[in-house]
């Protein structure tokens, strides 16, 4: 094997890191994964997942994870309701989409990103996450890389992997391409205690998803675990909205003036949101990595998940696609086919640039689609049609 008594160091503990450490692990590879986070209960934000089958289900199963999956995945979460911005409904799957389909291509399973994140933690070695390991800087040391982290610590690795998400500080190392905004900020909110929080919304909800779209806007739900629902609030805004709106996000009752202005002829329903929030609110502009994107491969540094190919979240792709980044980069360094660890890592590179690109591409027309006028008659015969969750 290429990295036998080689020391890798992957940077990140989402699920790209993760996932590409057990793969890596389970093939004997020395590996280490340095995470900014204090500890592993540190609350994971943002919505739940879907994993699709042939990539963050298929790297799942070749971790040997996937009966920890199904224990924990949320039964019934993958299930959508469409409404128009009063909250009527026009679409839903409730009743026709089963509840455990594995194995077929358009099941796609939810599960709460924390307890992704903690099946992978507990299945690794003892010892392999360095928590409280914020990166900061590295240098060329030998023929590997010496890294530096806040906490004033050192480490020296034969490999490095950047797999430390959007806002890479590793990334700059291999090139000096930067993602573009796309145009949509997604406002995000947590609610807690969400059945008796939002009476209203509950019962549209169902356990499941729900997508709301109305002039241009649009409204985008998921059940998380332990009765909390996630909630983004999607628009076109221009670069640096949240700077240039000065608005308090932790000031609730800002928000819920902020949002009877800008979504002016939505439901009152949709206040229990604003109402019961947990703030902060999390303003998210939305960006894309460009699609033709290339660089040199390095021999002894590369990247996966959104470091590599940050997109818009609207094909449902970005956890998968870094799931699937690390199942392939994982097959590349552990394989006999290659003669080096560049050639392992350059051929790595060139399907991963090609495959997110594509994604990439769809993603953003998804985000257009869903942000246009005809938003919802476009998505009710998209869900309409053969899609499946
Ligand atoms: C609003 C929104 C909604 C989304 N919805 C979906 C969805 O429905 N489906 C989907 O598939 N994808 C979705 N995504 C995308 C998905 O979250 C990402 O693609 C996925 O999490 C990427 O995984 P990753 O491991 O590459 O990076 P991340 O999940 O970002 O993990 C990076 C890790 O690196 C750590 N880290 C960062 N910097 C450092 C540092 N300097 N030193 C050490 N550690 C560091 C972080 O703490 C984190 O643990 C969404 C994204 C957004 C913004």
């Amino acid at each position: 094997m290429l990295i036998k008594n080689k020391k890798i160091a992957i940077v990140g503990g989402g699920p790209g890191g993760l996932t590409l450490a057990k793969l890596l692990q389970l093939k004997g590879v020395d590996v280490k994964v340095y995470e900014r986070d204090i500890d592993k209960n540190a609350r994971v934000q943002g919505s739940p997942l879907d994993l699709h089958d042939n990539s963050g289900l298929a790297a799942l199963e070749k971790a040997n994870l996937l009966d920890e999956f199904k224990k924990n995945y949320m039964p019934g979460a993958d299930k959508t309701t469409i409404t128009n911005e009063k909250a009527e409904i026009f679409f839903s799957d409730h009743e026709t989409v089963q509840t455990e389909d594995f194995g077929h291509e358009h099941f796609r399973p939810e599960i709460d990103r924390g307890t992704l994140r903690r099946i992978l933690i507990d299945s690794l070695q003892d010892d392999t996450i360095l928590w409280n390991s914020h990166f900061l800087s590295m240098q060329k040391q030998n023929e590997g890389w010496l890294l530096q982290f806040k906490n004033e610590t050192t480490s020296y690795a034969d490999i490095v992997i950047a797999a430390d998400g959007a806002n890479s500080k590793i990334r700059p190392y291999i090139t000096d391409i930067k993602s573009f905004y796309s145009g949509i900020t997604m406002l995000e909110g947590n609610v807690y205690e969400a059945d008796k929080s939002l009476p209203k919304i509950s019962g549209i909800l169902r356990g499941g998803k729900i997508m709301a779209f109305g002039n241009e806007k649009d409204i985008l739900m998921g059940q998380k675990a332990n009765n909390e629902i996630g909630f983004y609030a999607s628009f076109k805004a221009e670069e640096n909205w949240a700077a240039k709106s000065n608005l308090d996000f932790s000031d609730k009752s800002q928000l819920l003036e902020w949002f009877k202005t800008t979504y002016f002829d939505w439901s009152d329903i949709w206040y229990e949101l604003f109402e019961n929030v947990q703030t902060p609110f999390i303003p998210r502009p939305i960006n894309c990595m460009p699609l033709n994107q290339t660089w040199e491969t390095i021999a002894n540094l590369t990247l996966v998940g959104d470091a590599a190919h940050v997109m818009p979240p609207f094909a449902g792709e970005g956890v998968n696609m870094a799931m699937l980044d690390a199942l392939e980069l994982s097959e590349c360094l552990t394989t006999d086919k290659y003669n080096s660890i560049k050639e392992a890592i350059a051929v790595y590179e060139k399907t991963m640039q090609k495959r997110a690109s594509l994604i990439a591409q769809e993603s953003l027309e998804n985000g257009e689609k869903m942000h246009s006028k005809n938003a919802l008659t476009t998505m009710i015969s998209f869900f309409g049609g053969d899609h499946h969750g």
